[in-house]
């Protein structure tokens, strides 16, 4: 056979690393604070909807094509209660399987060969994936070490007259960055001026420490121009149910929906009727949930000091992003891949999520949305690092 096997779009993908360091975490019985995922279930009332709902035949056959009502309109509730935001539940709606649909759609959606899209990097590895599979091209504006700020010079300079969207992603997976008013004004001055589209994946809305989550289309002139994403899997500890939604103006949800069709039709009957559950908790479970991963947050942050890292704590989401130059490295995905023969402990590399893996090189990331116990024996096992001798089998490394 002389056609490679593998679409030239997704030539050079490989495995995503989540799968490898978790497949690795298994090999080697370390703790996986690589792939972000929480160690225990969301609340059980959910669970127990999501059992309701098979074992009462709701939701057992396709449900509808935009997801059924009641989570739509439990959407619609949600960001209306938090971002003042008005959505109509019937045309500006669309569940998705999970959010990694939702980008799928809405980039295949929006996009025709040739478009340029403007995304921060480091970034979540299916947009690169999905930029690609859409035939555009992605144009990365890096936040870099500490702060990572969006450089908003570097923002409008990237700005060329095939510039189709910005994608935004806040608060921010690796690097735990949220972005601020300010920040997000200046980005929709930008797409304003230039007639542009932005996709806003914002799985991490309810994980916000310092600062506070500003969804971009509540900013004036942004809400017809925005494809707001979000997703069940964060916000309630099911990220392996996948229900995701997009909202947005009848117009951009409806050329969503027409991509989406085609990948999945629907998914997840059952737990969409959970996740509507879930969507009507009262504030105080969305303001527990960030309250304890802050405490989280600062726990892993100490023990990864104390095993000499260089902590870059992050505002938002469940991860840590670290330097380990201070430990006399210098290559982090060598290091991640060694890393569980060293000390029982699996970590993800930002490099692989850069265009540019240089600005990213020595930085690694850990998952903290795991118990106490668990944060606190991978602190431990840290801790040797720099007392055990590297000891990784040859092929390891
Ligand atoms: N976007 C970001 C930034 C993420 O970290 C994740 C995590 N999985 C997703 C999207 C995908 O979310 P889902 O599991 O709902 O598909
Ligand atoms: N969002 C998760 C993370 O960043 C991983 C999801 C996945 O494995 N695709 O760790």
């Amino acid at each position: 056979m002389t056609r490679p096997l593998l679409t030239s779009a997704l030539a050079g993908m490989g495995t995503t690393i989540f799968a490898e360091m978790s497949a690795l975490a298994v090999e080697t019985g370390a703790v996986n604070l690589g792939q972000g995922f929480p160690d225990t279930d969301g609340p059980i009332e959910i669970a127990q909807a999501a059992a309701d709902a098979v074992l009462s035949g709701r939701g057992n056959q396709y449900p509808p094509g935009p997801g059924i009502p009641e989570l739509r309109s439990a959407i619609s509730g949600h960001q209306k209660r938090f971002y003042g935001l008005d959505v109509d539940p019937e045309t500006e709606v669309l569940v998705t399987a999970g959010a990694t649909e939702a980008i799928a759609a809405a980039l295949l959606a929006l996009l025709e060969p040739g478009d340029e899209v403007i995304a921060l990097e480091p970034y979540y590895d299916s947009y690169a994936a999905c930029i690609a599979m859409a035939g555009a091209t992605r144009v990365p504006v890096t936040l870099r070490a500490p702060a990572f700020r969006p450089d908003l010079d570097a923002l409008r300079d990237a700005i060329t007259g095939r510039t189709r969207l910005i994608l935004l992603n806040t608060p921010h997976n690796p690097t735990g960055m949220v972005a601020t008013r300010e920040e997000l004004a200046a980005i929709a001055e930008l797409a304003i001026k230039h007639d542009l589209l932005v996709i806003t994946d914002e799985v991490y809305e309810h994980l916000v420490f310092d600062g506070e989550h500003i969804p971009i289309a509540t900013l004036p002139g942004m809400r017809e121009r925005t494809v707001t994403i979000s997703s069940a899997g964060k916000t309630f500890s099911f990220t392996g149910w996948k229900i995701g939604w997009v909202t947005g103006t009848p117009e951009l949800v409806k050329a969503v929906r027409t991509a989406k069709q085609f990948l999945t039709y629907v998914s997840g009957g059952p737990f969409q009727y959970a996740i509507a559950a879930g969507l009507a908790l009262p504030d105080a479970f969305y303001a527990d949930l960030a309250a304890g991963l802050h405490r989280k947050r600062d726990v892993l942050a100490a023990g990864l000091r104390a095993a000499g890292f260089e902590v870059f704590l992050p505002q938002g989401t469940y991860f840590i992003t670290t330097d380990i130059a201070p430990l006399g490295e210098s290559d982090g995905l060598a290091f991640c891949r060694r890393l569980p023969y060293r000390c029982g402990v699996v970590a993800v590399p930002n490099a692989v999520f850069y265009d540019h893996p240089q600005a990213g090189r020595t930085q690694v990331r850990f998952a903290f949305c795991k118990r106490d116990e668990v944060l606190a024996d991978a602190a431990a096992r840290l801790a040797g690092l720099t007392v055990t001798p590297p000891g990784p089998p040859a092929e390891a490394g």
